[in-house]
Parts: structure tokens; C-alpha cells; sequence
């Protein structure tokens, strides 16, 4: 789960950490009250969505008046923002962040991890701050530090000592570095994040040191023990179909294909989706209806998946263990029929009443293609969607 930065730096502040005075507004009126409450005589305006890149996006606006401050918060307000995280849609702008200005010496990088190799959190950090930390990594890698800690065992000072020192630090911004860094680990590990990210953090005129920006990543897992992270939720910032989709417990995510997937098991739903690819088609989504679906779980996926304008046929791909093939074939078929089949359909089913299953489809009367393999499955909706004969290796594997 995301959050906004106004919250993460709210997270932030209760760790200790610090990060410059600010509010969150919804209108003009409580941006000019919030500015009335800040010290001038610079503010900064910060267009709140879930997407990074803001600044150069026009999403991040100095104001040297408070007047400055409320015509900017009403031209953000409301706005399409295209930055190069969001798409070229863009997001919609509803609130804004109006914070004090600081005084920018230096901007580095810093962010906490999990690292999916060792199993513990690694922090990365950069002495090029404000940028894209991936451009960074592949035009200077050398610019990049890396500390990685151990699995279940905090931060120690003396590891944030050495990369404040790779960083340059002055000695009296090294013990201010080295506290700030344990504060961001020891948040991490009590809220169950995946990542924090600062960027930038500053080092100030005065030598201060302050988070300017921050993301916030948390482990879906383990929101339900923190039921305060779960309230920082923003609808607005998911996609609808995800939003939907969790609502009864699918696993979906979005993506950018136009074959639609619809599978019973992640490793399944990975496999399909590289099958896909393999054969040159994209896959619009990644479903996991998961083991124990019920006819109507099926046929809601179904509908999910349906309803995506982007998608031009769909592959589901079952292996019926827990699940029969009979349910599922009665799940797709009544769905089917609700939603009007208008685009091609392949079914793959294996497992337990795979025969029961087929002979649904075939008597449904529907223009289902069945396929037996997954390979089968995967030439045919890439030919029903591309209308080409397809051979493998024709896409990206
Ligand atoms: P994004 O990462 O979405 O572009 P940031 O919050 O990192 O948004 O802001 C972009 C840049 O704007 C920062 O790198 C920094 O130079 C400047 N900036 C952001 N907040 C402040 C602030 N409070 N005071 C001064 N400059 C700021
Ligand atoms: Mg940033």
C-alpha cells in the first residue's frame, strides 16, 4: 500500500526524523490559512499524488507571497498532472501540501528497502539527490552506496556512520545523519514497510539536515496489525478495477497488454503470462483467482477483467485441484452470457471434472475456443487477438 507524502512525513515526524513545517489543504481557503500558520517568507506547494517526478512536472511550486501560495494551490487544485510515473492519463490533483521552504545546500538520496535477495533491509544512498535514483544507477553506478543489514536485526550506528562518510558528510552533519537513518530503520521495521524512500534529503544552509520529499511503501501482508496505515488509505489513488478486485479478495494487478488472464495460482498466472509474451502477445493483467474460488468468485474476475476497455480477449488457464473444472466452467458461462461475449475467448482447464467441465462449454452454445495445453492456449488467444498464425519466439520471453 502507498501513501501520500504529507502522511509519510507525518509518519516521518512522529520517528523523530525531521522534516519542515506543513498542512495539507483541499481549497484555496485552507491553503492561505495553512501558509498564514507557516513562517514565510518562501513556501512550497506540493500537488499530492501517488506518483514521483512531481517537480519537474509543475507539480512543486515556490511561492514568495502568500497570495503566490493560494493562486497556486487553486491552479494545482483540480489539475491533471503527467508526470513520467503516472502515464500519460495523469493524475487527478485533490489535495496540496504547502510546506516552509528550505534552504538547499546539498539534496542526497537515502532509502530503506527489503531486499528480496538476502531476505533483510538495505539502504541505498546517493550523493544525487533529487533525481531519478534508477537513472543514477545506470549512467554513474558508482554514485550509489549500498549498506545491507542482516535479516531481523536493526540498524547499528556505526554501519550509518560509514555511509554517512561515503556521502561526504561534514563531521557535525555525520551524528545528525547517522540518528536520522536509524529513526527512517526503526519506522520501518515497526510499521512493516517495504520501502522508504527520501528524496531528497537535504542537507540545509545552516548544516541541518531535513527530508524534503518521501515515499512510503507498506507490506499488504501485515497491514492488519496496524490499523492506523490502513487508515491512510486513498481510494482515489488506486485503480478502480484493483479496488474492485480486492473488494473480493482476487489478486489483481493492471498492466499494459491486451489479452486478459485469468488463472487459479501465482506461479500458474506467471507462467501464462510468460507464455504470452512468448508467443508476441501482452497480457492486459496478472488474476490469481486463487485455490478454493467459488463459481461466483469466477465469475466476478470474469466480469473484472471484461470491463477493462483495454482488453481485446482472454486467456483463463485452470488447473482445477481444490477447485472443479465444473464450477469454473459454470462461473465463466454465466458471466459470459451477463457480460455478451464480444471478444475471443480461450479456456484451458485441467484437474479434477476437467470432462464435466468441457462439456459445459461446448453445450453452452457460447463461441468459446478450448485449448489443451498451455501453449495451445496461448498461440490460439494471441492469433484470436492479433489475427495472425503465431509461432513461438515471436515475443519477448
Ligand atoms: P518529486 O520527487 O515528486 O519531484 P519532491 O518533493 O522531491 O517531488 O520535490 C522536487 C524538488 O523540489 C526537490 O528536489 C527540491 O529541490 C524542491 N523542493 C521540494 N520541497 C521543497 C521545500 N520544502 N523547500 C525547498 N525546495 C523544495
Ligand atoms: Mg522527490
Amino acid at each position: 500500500m502507498n501513501i501520500h507524502e504529507y502522511q509519510a512525513k507525518q509518519l516521518l515526524r512522529r520517528f523523530g526524523v525531521p522534516v519542515p513545517r506543513g498542512d495539507v489543504a483541499h481549497n484555496p481557503a485552507e491553503a492561505e490559512s495553512v501558509a498564514e500558520e507557516l513562517d514565510g517568507p518562501v513556501w512550497v506547494v506540493k500537488a499530492q499524488i501517488h506518483a514521483g517526478g512531481r517537480g519537474k512536472a509543475g507539480g512543486v511550486k515556490v511561492c514568495r507571497s502568500i497570495k503566490e501560495v493560494t493562486a497556486t494551490a487553486d491552479q494545482m487544485l483540480g489539475m491533471k498532472l503527467v508526470t513520467h510515473q503516472t502515464g500519460p492519463e495523469g493524475r487527478l490533483v485533490r489535495k496540496v501540501y504547502i510546506e516552509q521552504a528550505s534552504d538547499i545546500a546539498r539534496e542526497l538520496y537515502v532509502a530503506q528497502l527489503i531486499n528480496r535477495t538476502t531476505g533483510g533491509v538495505t539502504l541505498i544512498a546517493s550523493t544525487e539527490g533529487g533525481m531519478d535514483i534508477e537513472e543514477v544507477a545506470a549512467s554513474h553506478p558508482d554514485k550509489i552506496i549500498r549498506l545491507d543489514m542482516p535479516p531481523a536485526t536493526p540498524m547499528r550506528a556505526f554501519q550509518a556512520r560509514r555511509v554517512a562518510f561515503a556521502l561526504g558528510l561534514k563531521e557535525r552533519e555525520v551524528h545528525k545523519f547517522v540518528r536520522l537513518a536509524m529513526a527512517v530503520n526503526k519506522a520501518f521495521r515497526s510499521l512493516d514497510a517495504v520501502m522508504i524512500e527520501i528524496n531528497p534529503l537535504v542537507v540545509t544552509g545552516v548544516g541541518r539536515l531535513v527530508a524534503l520529499d518521501c515515499k512510503m511503501v507498506f507490506d499488504d501482508n501485515a497491514l492488519f496489525r496496524h490499523s492506523d496505515i490502513q487508515d491512510l488509505r486513498d481510494d482515489n489513488e488506486v485503480d478502480p478495477l484493483e479496488l474492485e478486485a480486492a473488494r473480493h479478495d482476487l489478486n489483481y494487478v493492471k498492466l499494459d497488454g491486451d489479452i486478459g488472464c485469468m488463472v487459479n495460482g501465482a506461479g500458474l498466472a506467471m507462467a501464462t503470462m510468460d507464455i504470452i509474451q512468448h508467443y508476441g502477445g501482452q497480457p492486459a493483467n496478472f488474476m490469481d483467482i486463487a485455490g478454493a474460488a467459488t463459481k461466483e468468485r469466477v465469475a466476478c474476475a470474469f466480469k473484472l477483467i471484461f470491463n477493462d476497455p483495454g482488453v481485446r480477449g482472454i486467456l483463463v488457464n485452470v488447473f482445477g485441484g481444490m477447485m472443479r473444472c465444473n464450477s469454473i466452467a459454470e462461473g465463466i458461462v454465466g458471466a459470459a452470457r451477463e457480460v455478451g461475449l464480444d471478444r475471443p475467448l480461450v479456456v484451458r482447464l485441467e484437474g479434477t471434472n476437467v470432462e464435466l467441465g468441457r462439456e459445459i462449454l461446448q453445450k453452452s452454445g457460447l463461441p468459446i475456443i478450448t485449448a489443451t495445453t498451455l501453449a495451445d492456449a496461448a498461440q490460439k488467444i494471441v492469433a484470436a487477438t492479433s489475427g495472425k498464425v503465431v509461432a513461438a519466439g515471436q515475443g519477448r520471453v
